[in-house]
């Protein structure tokens, strides 16, 4: 993710490399070898790479999980909406008020 971000030059990502410092931050890495997404990456069951990015079973998944990293500064709004009910309620309460 930092690693296409950074190639793409969005601002704020210097680098490529992930915050685990042992390796760069790709989808790949994320998914499949990050430590520090160890325990959150149970949820694949073994399925490799190629089927996360491109089996319909596991595209939907693959899409949420990497949300949820938090490790897309731009969908950090769209991780709190979409999968934390308190603060999608909150939001909406909000919402209402304006
Ligand atoms: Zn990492």
């Amino acid at each position: 993710m930092a690693s296409f971000l950074n190639k793409a030059r969005v601002p704020g990502v210097d680098s490529p490399s992930c915050r685990c410092e042992q390796g760069i931050e790709t989808a790949e890495h994320l998914l499949l070898h990050c430590p520090i997404e160890q325990e959150r990456r149970e949820w694949r069951r073994g399925a490799q790479l190629s089927e996360l990015l491109s089996n319909p079973g596991y595209t939907a998944a693959t899409a949420k999980w990497i949300i949820q990293s938090n490790r897309l500064g731009q969908f950090q709004l769209a991780n709190r909406l979409l999968y934390n009910r308190v603060s999608a309620s909150t939001a909406l309460q909000t919402r209402h008020r304006v």
